[in-house]
This record gives C-alpha cells, sequence and structure tokens, in this order.
C-alpha cells in the first residue's frame, strides 16, 4: 500500500475505512504511513472536561500496552489530539466473538478450547491488575487462524455509561454487567470473572445468559445472578464445567474467582476431574477445592483440624495448650462455659469459673465433640432456612443418638453423639456453601431421583464422600470417618463388632430425623415401622419407641437451644417434627419406651 495525500487524516493516520461506531467512540481501519502498515484507530467520545482526565487516560494507556500476549489484540499508541484521546492498536482482520455464535451452540471440547483463550488473554491483564470491565462477545474477536484475541482493555472507563443505561433495547454490552456494576459497587478483576461466566454460558448455549428486551428487567435479572442451569444439562455439559461457571457467575464477587488466571487453572482441574469421574478421589478433591475458595472456610476448617488434632489419642498437649485455643475463639469459650456447667453432662449443674475447668470437668474426648458441634453452628450460621434446619436436624439427630448408645451400649456414648451429629456433614456444607446446587438436587430428589443419584448427577459426586473427606481434613478420629460411610438399602445386616454398631447408630437417628421432612399426607406410622424393619437386626424398636426417642432427642434439645443461641420456637424442623410427631397414631404411643428398646 502506497500513501496518497487526499485520504482524510488524523494525526498522522490516514483513514482507510470506518470499523465501526460503538459506544466507544468511531474506530477505523487505517494507515499508518511512519510504519507503514495498518492499524486500528480508536477516537474516543469523552466529555471534555478536565486536562485531569487525560492524564489518567495516558496513565491507564500505558498499563495497557504492557500486556503482550497472543490472545490479546496490542495497544500500538495513545495520545490526545485537541482534547480528543485516540488509541491505535494492532490491526486483526476476522469476526467478532458475537457474530461467531449467533445463536449457534459450540459443544463442550470446541467451547472449552474457546474459553481457554480467552481466560488465558485475560488473565495476562489481570496478573498486571488490569480490569478489562466490559468483556462479552462484541469485545472478542476470532482473526482468521481462528485465533481468539480480546481487546479494548480498560476501555470502558472511559465511556460515558449513561448512554448504556438509558436505552430500553438493548444489544451487547449490558447483559454482559455484574451484579455490583448495577448496584454501583466497587469493580474489580472479579467484575470481569462474571462476565468471563456468562461468555463461557453463551458459548455452550448458542444465547445470552440474560435475555431481556427491556433494560429494567435485564437489570433485574443481573442483579439476581440466576442463570437458566438445564440449558447447560440439556446440551450434556458436565457438573464439573457447569461448577466453574456456576463459581464465576456468584452473585457475591467474594465467592467468584478472583481472577482469569485463577479461572482457568479450576477450568483445568475440572477437566481432569471430569475425564477421571470415575476415581471418586479426583471427584471429591475437585468439590474439596472449590470450598477451599470460599471466604472463611478456610479459617473454620483451621479451627476444628487444630482442636481435633490437640485432644487425639496421641497428643501430647496439655490443658493449658487446649484452653488457649478455646479462648482464642471468644464466642466458641462463651459458649462451652455454658454447656459444661448445663445439666447435660449428667454431672449436675455449675461448678466450672474458667475455661480449663470446664475442660477439666467434660474431659477431653467430650471437649473435641463439644467445640466441634459448637464451631459448626456457629460458623454456618445463615439466613438459609434450609441450611438452619439440617443443623438442628444434625444436632438432634446427635442427641438421639446419644441417648440410643447410652442405653444400648455404653462405651459408645460420646464418639454416637459426634458420629450422629457429623453423619450428614457432606451434605450440610453442601448446602451452606453450593446453595443452588443443593437446591437443584432437592427438585430431582422430589421429582424421584435416589439421592445418591441426583447428588452425582449435579456434584458429579456423593455429600457422603464429601463428608467423609473434609471429615479427614478436619483430623476427625477414622472411626468417626468409617461411619459416614453409607448403609446398604434395605434390611440391614446383624452388626458384630462395636464399628459396625457405631455406624448404624451414626445413621440410624439421621434417617428418623429425615422423617420429619417427609411429604405431608404421608403415613407417619408406616414410615418408622419402615425404619424400625430396617433395623430389626441391630434393635428391637417398635414404631412407638422411635417416635418415643424423636420425643426425648426434640425435648432434650429445646432444653439446650437457649444455651446454644438458636431460637427454638421458630425452627422450622422442629416444628415440623412436633407435627410430624402428633399425627403419629395415639395408639401405638401407648407402649412405654424402656420396654421394647432392647438390642436384637
Ligand atoms: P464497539 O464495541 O463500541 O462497537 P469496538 O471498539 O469494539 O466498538 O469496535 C467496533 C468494530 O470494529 C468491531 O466490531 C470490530 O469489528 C472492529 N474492530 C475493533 N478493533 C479492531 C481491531 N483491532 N482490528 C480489527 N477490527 C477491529
Ligand atoms: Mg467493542
Amino acid at each position: 500500500m502506497t500513501s496518497t495525500t487526499t485520504r482524510p487524516k488524523f494525526t498522522r493516520f490516514e483513514l482507510l475505512s470506518r470499523l465501526g461506531s460503538g459506544m466507544h467512540g468511531r474506530v477505523y481501519l487505517a494507515w499508518d504511513p511512519q510504519l507503514e502498515r495498518k492499524v486500528a484507530l480508536k477516537v474516543l467520545t469523552v466529555d471534555r472536561d478536565s486536562s485531569a482526565s487525560l492524564d489518567q487516560f495516558m496513565s491507564e494507556a500505558r498499563a495497557v500496552a504492557k500486556v503482550a500476549h497472543p490472545h490479546v489484540i496490542p495497544l500500538f499508541e495513545a495520545g490526545t489530539e485537541r482534547g480528543v484521546p485516540y488509541l491505535v492498536f494492532e490491526y486483526v482482520p476476522g469476526q467478532v466473538l458475537k457474530e461467531q455464535i449467533r445463536g449457534k451452540a459450540f459443544d463442550v471440547p470446541a467451547a472449552l478450547g474457546m474459553m481457554t483463550q480467552i481466560l488465558d488473554g485475560v488473565g495476562a491483564a489481570h496478573a498486571l491488575q488490569i480490569a478489562h470491565l466490559d468483556l462479552s462477545p462484541n469485545n472478542i474477536l476470532a482473526d482468521r487462524q481462528g485465533r481468539l484475541r480480546v481487546m479494548d482493555f480498560g476501555l470502558a472507563r472511559w465511556v460515558r455509561r449513561e448512554r448504556a443505561e438509558n436505552v430500553d433495547d438493548i444489544q451487547g454490552t449490558p447483559r454482559y454487567m455484574s451484579p455490583e456494576h448495577f448496584l454501583g459497587g466497587r469493580l474489580s478483576l472479579r467484575t470481569d470473572v462474571f462476565a468471563l461466566g456468562l461468555i463461557f454460558y453463551e458459548l455452550l448455549t448458542g444465547s445470552p445468559a440474560f435475555e431481556a428486551q427491556k433494560f429494567s428487567l435485564l437489570r433485574q435479572y443481573i442483579e439476581d445472578a440466576q442463570l437458566d442451569w438445564s440449558k447447560l444439562h440439556d446440551r450434556k455439559v458436565p457438573p464439573e464445567i457447569i461448577a466453574v461457571i456456576r463459581d464465576a457467575v456468584a452473585r457475591d464477587p467474594k465467592t467468584r474467582f478472583s481472577n482469569a488466571c485463577e479461572m482457568l487453572a479450576m477450568l483445568r482441574e475440572a477437566q481432569l476431574a471430569q475425564s477421571a469421574r470415575e476415581n471418586q478421589d479426583v471427584a471429591v478433591q475437585f468439590l474439596l477445592r472449590r470450598l477451599h475458595r470460599r471466604p472463611e472456610f478456610p479459617a473454620f476448617s483451621n479451627s476444628i483440624a487444630e482442636i481435633n488434632r490437640l485432644t487425639s489419642d496421641d497428643s501430647t498437649a496439655g490443658l493449658q495448650q487446649l484452653s488457649v485455643v478455646v479462648m482464642r475463639d471468644f464466642s466458641l469459650a462463651n459458649r462451652l462455659m455454658k454447656v459444661a456447667n448445663s445439666a447435660f453432662f449428667d454431672r449436675g449443674a455449675g461448678g466450672a469459673t474458667t475455661v480449663m475447668q470446664a475442660i477439666q470437668r467434660v474431659g477431653t474426648k467430650t471437649l473435641r465433640m463439644l467445640c466441634n458441634g459448637l464451631l459448626m453452628f456457629e460458623h454456618l450460621k445463615s439466613d438459609n432456612p434450609a441450611l438452619q434446619d439440617a443443623l438442628v436436624s444434625s444436632f438432634i439427630a446427635g442427641l438421639l443418638g446419644r441417648g440410643l448408645a447410652a442405653k444400648l451400649r455404653k462405651e459408645l456414648t460420646d464418639e454416637v453423639f459426634v458420629s450422629a451429629m457429623f453423619n450428614r456433614l457432606g451434605r450440610n456444607l453442601v448446602i451452606y456453601y453450593l446453595r443452588e446446587e443443593h437446591e437443584e438436587i432437592a427438585r430431582l430428589v422430589a421429582a424421584g431421583t435416589p439421592e445418591n443419584e441426583a447428588e452425582r448427577r449435579v456434584l458429579a459426586t456423593t455429600s457422603a464422600a464429601v463428608g467423609a473427606a473434609i471429615a479427614a481434613a478436619w483430623k476427625f478420629p477414622p472411626e468417626l470417618i468409617a461411619t459416614i460411610q453409607p448403609l446398604p438399602n434395605g434390611e440391614l445386616p446383624l452388626a458384630h463388632h462395636a464399628q459396625e454398631f457405631h455406624r448404624y447408630f451414626a445413621h440410624f437417628p439421621n434417617e428418623l430425623c429425615a422423617l420429619a421432612a417427609a411429604p405431608v399426607g404421608g403415613d407417619p406410622t408406616l414410615a418408622l415401622s419402615a425404619i424400625s424393619q430396617r433395623y430389626q437386626n441391630v434393635l428391637q424398636a417398635p414404631p412407638a419407641v422411635l417416635a418415643g426417642l424423636l420425643q426425648q432427642a426434640l425435648d432434650k434439645f429445646s432444653e439446650l437451644a437457649p444455651t446454644l443461641g438458636i431460637a427454638r420456637a421458630t425452627s422450622g424442623f422442629c416444628q415440623r417434627l412436633e407435627h410430624f410427631l402428633a399425627t403419629v397414631a395415639e395408639s401405638i404411643l401407648e407402649s412405654t419406651t424402656e420396654a421394647v428398646l432392647t438390642p436384637a
């Protein structure tokens, strides 16, 4: 190409054609006579208010110019011409990703390949702490070789946003805005992660995650950050990949990946986990990695692991050391004192005035179980009713198991309390940390899918496997971890060893408590009979006895609730359990508990 003087010029650049005009301003294909190459010239539309903002523009441009990556379109030059800022980029002939998608979904391997390139490119900018803030399929170009290249880093800052917000007929960009964008919150690399999740979703489904013609409606969709996950299931996207999208588009930025590099690392792990699905360890490890990224999860698990380590059988830690750990958590120490001084320990009330005395009073073994239980309640507090119900249910199951063991296998009393309480640890953590996934599992179960199959479909593993792995990470004793393993269906075989009893006693109270969640209208007496038969080789307990055990555990819980800081009166689980017990036929409740509860 030779330069002619007849072409219009912008500074030294000769304008060849208009590439587009978007929200940023005008984009030209231009000729740089100095370096003799084609470039993409963007003349920005910005408020020409102060020179301060132009200084900022240049410093931002200097930062962006440092991003050098095969999947990023480089910035060659930036400047201002009579107060108008402009940017000069490498000219990349090709097509924007938006046009490539056009309602067409890519298959999983193709979408993964594309997403990897995009994350790689954005990751290079994120590594320099540069946020894009306007990522969308319109800002990603596919060159003639099909290689994806991200463009316009940092440009969004220089555009007047109200232009995007006032239109009610929306195209492009606003669809990829994050909830914090709409709510006027702080924007960060995590804002880009949200958009990256939406782009991934669009590659896999062929349509934008949020489709609304009215701006107000779109805004509502995005603020709720609720995607239609069924589209991904319909396209047979593996749950591990869906998990990466979920964690990218979390409503709360803190829950998202911190940047594109972390998202890419997780995507690679998801691919590995998916290809080694038969290996349960890999599936569980993948899920644990997800949980570990959650705010406060590591701190929570560290306290539990530390207490378990100090109270393990081979620990030489003294009382002093233990009380130091307990006192580090004021609320834990406080509650521990209250419980230790309550009548719960069958050692009479009162007495301990220091944490050390309280530990002495309850003994280290019991201390361990109490701290675990109290920490769990303390840290899992939330406004999620499903979680509150699950925790109360677990605690009541612990009390029921404790009472049962005290009668039938006295030496197991304390162990059964903990193992029954933590029998559904994995499930409880899924409810807490992966609320949407839990809701999806619940829907599948309600539609008739067996629970462990529903879990496999959504989590690619089971909550029991996750619970066992976390219990191990938290340094729970191996005997306890072994009890988490699911029991077979139907009538259970005879128990021979203490460990088998232990496992049965850990599950049995939870199966009983689960009845409170049974559909209304089911026959409670029949439900109790089914459990009674299932366990008949382990213990002889007709339905009336089972109902009695539930009632006792509920009463004990009601007594303890104030100490634990639980609002018993508003517990949905307790209400349902009460209702369940009230509907058990009067007649079967006449026999007394003690008389018929015996080992088989
Ligand atoms: P907007 O997103 O506001 O519409 P863009 O700056 O993204 O404006 O550019 C508009 C069009 O110009 C794009 O759709 C793309 O086709 C083209 N374009 C932008 N940058 C380049 C580039 N570096 N090389 C080739 N084409 C480009
Ligand atoms: Mg653009």
